[in-house]
């Protein structure tokens, strides 16, 4: 690529792809086309666009034969510090309680700094699998760190240069009162509310091109009290903005909610205020087909996160009852200690493989799951710019090289499909993010990839031995191999 010019609009052309998938309502796509970038956002997709638009000779461009384009990939569910906790053997084998009760013995000792390494992983392992606008549901507070936790994970994805939707999470019910976390980790709902405001009027870009979005999210009904779910929608009402939490994750979750609120998840949510247009729930495993058309009629979206599902034995989300019904559903990959890998296009095919085995050949198509990876993201999150390489939505791209091995045999007839059905390649050739190339050649610009994963391995290295000498567990205690005969 040659350098840009100063001081002029910037342009970019990514030239000749082998298919680029618009998108757009109409599901256009193109083959051996073109797309030009200007500034942030996309000024024409089509075929000879040098010719055609006249473009200068010296016009920064990318080679896009051999590359699938399409727009980046939205991820909609994510919790970044957990990739620090990946792998943990004491938890390999938990469901979803046991599960979090364990990790929050060592996540109570996380600190700003290493937070910060937890997200700079997350989002460097997120932009290499195609995903260019990330939520983060960061629910975890600490009691001896400061409240600006946030701060940490928007100031590094400015640096990496994703667009980003943090969400402010919270536990305010701790065991004491009769929920899961310990309270260690449990801030009062005035606190929480306090920095609902902070958040919002120091970060929230209501423009076009927004790089930074703020949405609210108390962490599950089994944490956090009917208060703060309440004043949460009343807060968010007030500011535009949107509301998330978990919702229906594991047969626990029902039972809780039956013995303490006698509802079922969603009725007791709802009860809250929380149904409408502005409200996304993070996976609905356990979602019934009256509650699917609720969803529907309310414009709920969902986040579906399958490799977490599957991982904690929690169950198959119904999705393709969902997508019938016309509720939006966009991918998460979920913590990466629930996952445990950050691979947004890895969740696109196991959902794919996951519905498939559950309900049938015909259940789910590839386009489906390209589809929850932009458009239904897209949806998700309230961003009607992103999602798509239509004129005028946000320069945001990925390619892919399908010329390699995981997909040789395929790019002659359908590269699109082979995205997800061929695919065990997940990595990019190629992520621009408003305008601006962040992943080139397969690496994330700016980063020292070996340098960061040292640190990230001393640091959960020392939880580890934290959660020995601090409660006695001993994780290297809970490898289990196979039986002998
Ligand atoms: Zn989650």
């Amino acid at each position: 690529m040659s350098p840009e010019a100063p001081n002029k609009p910037s342009l970019l052309l990514i030239e000749r792809c082998r298919v680029v998938a618009v998108m757009d309502d109409a599901g256009t796509e193109l083959e051996h086309a073109d797309i030009l970038v200007e500034g942030p956002a996309i000024k024409a997709v089509g075929k000879g666009l040098r010719e055609a638009m006249q473009l200068p000779a010296d016009i920064p461009t990318i080679d896009g034969r051999g590359h699938v384009a399409l727009p980046g990939f939205v991820n909609v569910h994510h919790h970044f510090w957990q990739c620090l906790t990946r792998t943990f053997p004491r938890v390999q084998h938990a469901e979803l309680f046991d599960w979090l009760v364990q990790q929050y013995k060592v996540w109570e000792s996380l600190d700003t700094e290493e937070l910060k390494v937890g997200a700079r992983v997350a989002m460097c392992e997120l932009l290499l699998t195609g995903c260019t606008t990330t939520s983060d549901h960061h629910y975890l507070f600490p009691t001896k760190q400061p409240v600006e936790l946030i701060d940490g994970d928007i100031a590094v994805a400015r640096e990496l240069g994703i667009r980003f939707q943090p969400t402010r999470g919270s536990m305010t019910l701790g065991e004491r009162d009769g929920g899961l976390p310990p309270m260690t980790l449990i801030e009062d709902d005035e606190r929480v509310l306090a920095d609902y405001e902070r958040l919002i009027a120091t970060y929230h870009d209501t423009s076009p091109y927004a790089m930074t979005r703020i949405s609210l999210a108390p962490c599950a009904p089994f944490n956090v009290t009917a208060r703060l779910f309440q004043e949460t929608v009343e807060v968010a009402r007030r500011h535009g903005v949107k509301i998330h939490t978990h919702l229906a994750e594991t047969d626990d979750e029902d039972t809780y909610c039956a013995e303490r609120f006698g509802k079922r998840p969603f009725d007791f949510v709802a009860d809250q205020g929380w149904e409408g247009s502005d409200v996304w729930f993070a996976h609905c495993v356990k979602i019934n087909s009256a509650e699917i058309e609720r969803f529907a009629r309310g414009g709920i979206g969902v986040a579906h996160c399958p490799s977490a599902n599957a991982r904690l034995g929690s169950g198959i989300a119904p999705v393709p009852e969902m997508l019938r019904a016309g509720v939006a559903v966009g991918l998460g990959v979920d913590g990466s200690a629930s996952n445990d890998s950050g691979d947004l296009l890895g969740e696109a095919r196991l959902a794919f493989l996951m519905h498939r085995a559950r309900w049938g050949a015909d259940s789910i198509t590839p386009r489906d799951c390209l589809w929850m990876l932009t458009r239904g993201g897209a949806a998700v999150l309230g961003n009607d710019n992103i999602g798509k390489l239509t004129v005028g939505a946000a320069a945001d791209v990925v390619l892919f090289d399908v010329e390699q091995f995981a997909y040789a045999g395929g790019p002659s007839v359908d590269p699109l499909a082979g995205l997800i059905m061929c695919g065990t390649s997940h990595h990019v050739a190629w992520s621009i993010i408003n305008g601006k190339v962040v992943v080139e050649r397969g690496r994330v610009v700016g980063v020292a990839e070996r340098s960061l994963v040292h640190r990230a391995n001393q640091i959960s290295t020392r939880l580890a031995e934290y959660g020995l000498k601090q409660h006695g567990l001993n994780y290297r205690d809970h490898v289990r191999w196979p039986r002998k005969a």
